[in-house]
């Protein structure tokens, strides 16, 4: 362990690097079909509390030459109109991704929102497809925020095969995904959740511990094995301030390797957003009939979702 406490594992730098990559993509793909490629954000009314989120969204896409658009939905409509508006997103051949406000207006059922959604423009990895292409080690979508865990142990040259990984949280959108994903890695998993029994006992185990449960200072350092690497995906408001899930002062004495909030997680999760949508939209050029063979065989950097396990079973 570094002297004066855990390695500080930064998302900023790694998410300034795969958006660099991104926006040069993203120029290669305008010049080539004389357009930008779009990203359609729909909403349910402007006062959710994941406003902010997807605004920081729209103003990423400004950035690397993707087209943001935001497609409201009035926040007292049916369910049947949101289903509508996201097939006529489906429908359009302008649009390459679509990602839906969370939480939804309790009056719309989730799933129907997510079967509606196109599994080619489903660039944030939530349609019943995607989660599948994962769950069998197939190439689909990630969900960003559970690719960002992950891709930030790569990225910082965090070791990850044979390691025992821990993962707090069993969200269909974070917690579940990552632990494939680390499966993927070879890593060993245990999953905890809101019935496990004594989650101390499980973390101290944790040679790789990411969690995700919604719930400030939840881990402590002396909950934690010496040495261990933390991933904290937790976003809490405490005192109008940002705070993760794990007691960060308590735990970098511990761990040897951590992620801050914010600054760790969030700004990967935003930049491989952005990844999926460049991908997802030169995909769906390389589809259209009369595509040129040679643009199939494009090196891209889509390529941050592709297949992680190496040839393990
Ligand atoms: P969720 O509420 O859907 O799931 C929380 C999970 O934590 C559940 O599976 C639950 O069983 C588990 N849990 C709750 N209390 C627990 C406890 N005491 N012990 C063990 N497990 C417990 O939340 P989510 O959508 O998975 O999000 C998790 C956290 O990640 C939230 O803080 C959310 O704000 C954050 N988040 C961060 C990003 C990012 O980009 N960094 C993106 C999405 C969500």
């Amino acid at each position: 362990m570094p002297r004066g406490g855990a390695r500080l594992l930064q998302g900023g730098p790694i998410a300034a690097e795969i958006r660099q990559a991104v926006a040069e993509d993203v120029a290669a793909y305008r010049e080539r079909h004389d357009r930008a490629p779009v990203l359609a954000v729909v909403i349910c009314g402007r006062d959710a509390p994941s406003m902010v989120y997807l605004q920081q969204i729209l103003r990423s896409c400004e950035k690397v030459g993707i087209e943001g658009r935001l497609v409201e939905v009035d926040g007292e409509a049916a369910e049947a109109s949101v289903v509508e508006t996201i097939r006529e997103l489906n429908a359009d051949p302008a649009v390459n991704g679509i990602i839906v406000q969370m939480p939804l207006p309790p009056t719309i059922r989730l799933r129907s929102v997510v079967d509606a959604i196109d599994p080619a423009k489903d660039i944030d990895g939530i349609h019943p497809l995607n989660a599948g292409l994962l769950r069998l080690g197939y190439d689909g979508f990630l969900p960003a925020t559970a690719h960002a865990a992950v891709e930030i142990l790569r990225r910082s040259g965090i070791e990850i095969e044979g390691k025992r990984a821990v993962v707090v949280g069993r969200s269909a959108v974070v917690g579940m995904p990552a632990a494939f994903l680390l499966v993927r890695e070879n890593a060993t998993v245990t999953v905890c959740h809101s019935r496990t029994r004594d989650l101390k006992h499980h973390v101290k185990d944790a040679e790789i511990l990411v969690v995700a449960a919604g719930h400030p200072g939840l881990i402590t350092g002396s909950m934690l094995r010496r040495g261990a690497v933390v991933v904290d995906v937790g976003i809490n408001v405490v005192d109008d301030k940002l705070v993760g899930d794990v007691d960060f002062e308590s735990a970098r004495r511990v761990a040897s390797a951590i992620t801050p909030v914010p600054g760790g997680v969030g700004p990967l999760t935003n930049a491989l957003l952005l990844a999926h949508l460049a991908r997802a939209a030169h995909a769906q050029a390389d589809a259209e009939p009369g595509a040129a063979a040679a643009s199939r065989t494009r090196a891209s950097v889509g390529s941050a979702n592709q297949p992680l396990t190496r040839g393990a079973t």
